[in-house]
């Protein structure tokens, strides 16, 4: 082991180096996964979006590609274990290591721990790629210290790293188990309410890499088209299909706008949203206006449409940021409903009190029920950021409720199930207005098992093989 005084170990949290040896032949599927981690640490880049160009611009085969997406999302979800693993190994603590060699180290962990290539490959790649990607110096760290990961069993390393968690609460202890911050743990445990004892499964669930759903577009697409081309039918919604493998640009009703990637949770929830019963007085009416007021980048706007269209509704999209506006107008640009897309705060919009008859709020929040498909995202979200959302939720959902006509329908969806920001801001509203009413939302979902006590709607990865999506449906009364 190196001492602390070894010129590699660097103050520095993001001084990895950047010269490259040309003196050792690197495998591209390793370097691949090591230039994804510098991108999330250094340019906060999101993996799901910067991996599969980079393995399509460096020609990586399909056999490669799968092992360096493997290798790299998995790395990023289950680093904080690996750092409990690590600490003890090093003589000085990790945030004080050069964030190159840690990542460096932090592969080799899930290839020794979780990917069980063997250990002489482990070691002995992870020590090529650090004479590639670092100066000389760490070398023989990584080697000493990649040894003694991989001489203990796997079981044994994750025991003692569990035992050593901070505090030795039940969340810290589930939190380095599950590789998890310990306050998304028990966010995430509060949240499971009346059923705490799943929390494991849940954990285990945000750790594992979710499939590829679709959503065939109402009015636009057909969801038997997916299936015969291989994709197998959703369990709940009538327009999802999962794919099987391979990539879903490959997918022609996608290039050609008829389906999106879409989770089924989400679709779920856009149809309870979209069925909910009007008052009869607007049932009635002869036309009818939709809004969806957070709309960006438009996947449940592109369901939605389809839906306006069947019952002769129109569909007005709102978003914040003019980029995400383009894409929603991008996802709407073959809806046959008529539709507009607006820019703007939803906070404050120009349309007149009680302007439509049906309002979705997929409010900005946490993601904490999306962890699957962000494998960087739980270590990028802090507990401070809840407050600030909780408030931004509540002034939406506010902002819905006035652009809803009396008798209309207020969907308020969130994809985390932070109580803060899904019960919290639907009984705060309840509490503060008189002129809105609950509708049990879990009546429009009839065939979907286990969705919570009411009448709201939680899906779990665990259990329903969605995103944790929540759902509360509010009628307007007066
Ligand atoms: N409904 C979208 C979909 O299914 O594709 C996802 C919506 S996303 C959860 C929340 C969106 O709200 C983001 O695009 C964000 O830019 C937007 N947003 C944030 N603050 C907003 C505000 N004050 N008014 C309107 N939109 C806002």
């Amino acid at each position: 082991m190196r001492s602390a005084e070894d010129p590699a170990l660097s103050p520095g949290r993001k001084k990895a180096s950047t010269k490259r040896s040309t003196r050792v032949r690197i495998d591209p599927a390793r370097l691949a996964a090591y230039d994804l981690l510098r991108a999330v640490d250094r340019d906060d880049a999101y993996a799901n979006l910067v991996l599969p160009p980079l393995l399509r611009e460096r020609n990586i085969s399909e056999r490669d590609a799968a092992f360096a997406t493997e290798l790299a999302y998995g790395t990023l979800r289950w680093q904080g274990l690996y750092d409990q693993i690590l600490a003890p190994l090093l003589s000085r603590p990790i945030v004080e290591l050069d964030s190159g060699i840690i990542e460096v180290l932090r592969l080799g962990c899930h290839q020794l721990l979780k990917m069980r290539v063997p250990s002489h490959a482990a070691v002995g790649t992870s020590v090529d790629l650090a004479r590639t990607v670092l100066t000389a110096g760490p070398i023989g760290l990584i080697n000493a210290v990649l040894r003694k990961v991989a001489a203990e069993s796997p079981d044994e390393l994750i025991a003692a790293a569990v035992e050593s968690a901070p505090g030795m609460t039940r969340d810290s202890a589930l939190a380095v188990r599950w590789s998890h911050p310990e306050w998304v743990v028990t966010a995430l445990r509060e949240a499971l309410g009346t059923d705490p004892g799943n929390i494991e499964g849940l954990l285990e669930s945000n750790n594992q890499s979710a499939a590829v759903t679709i959503v065939a577009r109402p009015g636009r697409g057909d969801r038997d088209e997916l299936v015969r081309q291989g994709a197998e039918p959703t369990k709940w919604s009538p327009w999802g299909a999962t794919l099987r493998g391979g990539s879903p640009a490959e997918i022609p009703a996608i290039r050609e706008g008829r389906a999106a990637v879409q989770d089924e949770g989400s679709q779920l929830v856009t149809l309870a949203v979209a069925l909910a019963p009007l008052a009869e007085s607007l049932a009635v009416a002869p036309t009818h206006r939709w809004l969806d007021l957070c709309a960006g980048p438009g996947g449940k706007a592109s369901v939605l449409a389809g839906l306006a269209e069947s019952v002769g509704a129109t569909l007005t999209a709102n978003e914040l940021h003019p980029h995400r506006a383009e894409l929603v107008r991008r996802a709407l640009s073959g809806a046959s409903a008529h539709h507009e897309v607006v820019v703007g705060d939803g906070r404050s919009m120009s349309w007149p009190p009680g302007s439509f008859d049906r309002v979705l709020v997929d409010a900005p929040c946490t993601g904490l029920g999306a962890l699957r498909r962000r494998p960087e995202a739980r270590w990028r979200r802090q507990p401070r950021d809840v407050a600030g959302l909780v408030t931004l939720q509540g002034e939406l959902l506010s902002a819905a409720i006035d652009a809803a006509a009396v008798g209309g329908v207020i969907g308020y969806v969130t994809c985390s199930p932070h109580r803060a920001e899904t019960v919290g801001v639907v009984s705060t509203i309840l509490q503060q207005r008189s002129d809105i009413e609950a509708i049990d939302a879990r009546a429009l979902l009839p065939d979907v098992p286990e969705l919570g006590a009411g009448p709201w709607v939680q899906l779990w990865p665990h259990i329903h093989g969605t995103d944790a999506m929540f759902c509360a449906l509010l009628r307007r009364t007066g």
